[in-house]
């Protein structure tokens, strides 16, 4: 960051901050979120940590959870006041505006001072303060380092920590994907040196799942995986009927399309999803198979190379016939992989 001065300058009174997100917040957009809130909150500041949608339970161990102000009707009003009471607004874990749904307007018509701390390809956020490194493996990693360049390192305490490790953690899938950087394990290792447990960090995570949604995804594997071999690609197609019957609960396909991508052979996965209103698509890859690409080009969507979503308002079996025509398009590409 450039102008870190100016924004230690800014902090340096008890100012009204209001941190947000993106919708159905992960690991890391929570982890960051909290994070900051507690770093901001110990020099007094009054903060409010807004997310757009809720989240899933496995994520509601994190400090200062039971603060975290949901966005729907009923709080729209007290979202609106506390954004036209902000002196500055903190968008974490997101770069583009459509990435907090119907809070949008409220967050695009906001004229405060901003704050963008984010690892996302092609940010349309154009903020006061930014802190934005598409290096990163995760924004928790550059919350940790933002800390750092503010000189407050000593503040970061256990809760903090277990937030950011929970990020990192997440994002980085278990700390497998190429993104994860000696700095990631250096920053991992001070986690564990500021009393982290990263083992019943990682267990809060993981181990947190009811029967039903362990079963649910049973059936997802056994019954719902289609692969194409030749294209190297595997991918599931969940509609509302079996959403509905396996009551699902928000987080529970999290992670899913990573079996996909786990099949032998297999470099792109996605998991498609019917949520109602719109049917939402996740997608991950390996190698050089830009996933942001593909999403961005298809599905107005967005997120890393290896790892991005997007969305279709066509209905679900239109939308997996739009999905094979793009996989078709790319055909060549994914044949050639071995
Ligand atoms: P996930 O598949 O886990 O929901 O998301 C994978 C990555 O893509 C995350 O970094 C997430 O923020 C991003 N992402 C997911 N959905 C969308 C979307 O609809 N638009 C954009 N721009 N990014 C998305
Ligand atoms: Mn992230």
């Amino acid at each position: 960051m450039e102008n870190i001065d100016q924004l230690k300058q800014f902090l340096n009174s008890p100012k009204k901050i209001v941190i947000t997100t993106h919708c159905k917040p992960d690991a890391d957009a929570l982890g960051s979120s909290l994070a900051w809130a507690g770093y901001l909150k110990k020099y007094h500041h009054q903060v409010t940590v807004i997310t757009p949608t809720d989240y899933p339970r496995f994520l509601h161990w994190m400090e200062g959870n039971e603060e975290v102000l949901i966005y729907s009707h009923k709080t729209r009003t007290r979202v609106q006041q506390h954004f036209d009471e902000a002196d500055l607004v903190c968008c974490l874990d997101f770069s583009a505006c459509g990435r907090v749904e119907d809070m949008e307007d409220i967050l695009k018509a906001s004229e405060k001072p901003t704050l963008l701390v984010d690892h996302h390809i092609d940010p349309s956020i154009t903020p006061t303060y930014n802190y934005w490194d598409v290096e990163a493996a995760a924004t928790a990693q550059l919350i940790f380092k933002l800390i750092v360049a503010l000189g407050d390192k000593a503040l970061i305490d256990v809760g903090m920590g277990e937030a950011i490790y929970a990020g990192i953690l997440t994002d980085t899938g278990s700390f497998k994907h190429p993104s994860t950087s000696k700095e990631v394990h250096q920053i991992a290792g001070e986690l564990i040196e500021i009393g982290v447990d990263t083992s019943k960090t990682h267990h809060l995570i993981y181990d947190n799942n009811t029967e039903e949604r362990l079963r649910f995804l049973g059936y997802l594997l056994s019954e719902k995986l289609t692969v194409l071999p030749e294209q190297h690609t595997a991918y599931f197609v969940v509609t509302k009927e079996e959403l509905r019957r396996f009551h699902s609960q928000t987080g529970d396909t999290e992670g899913v399309v990573n079996y996909a991508l786990s099949v032998e052979g297999v470099v792109f996965a996605a998991i498609i999803i019917d949520r109602g209103e719109k049917v939402k698509l996740s997608f991950r890859s390996v190698g050089d198979f830009s996933v942001n690409e593909f999403a961005n080009q298809y599905f107005e969507g967005g997120g890393h190379k290896n790892a991005a979503g997007g969305v279709s308002y066509l209905n679900l079996n239109q939308t997996v016939e739009k999905f094979l025509q793009a996989l078709s398009e790319h055909k060549q590409q994914l044949t050639l992989v071995h």
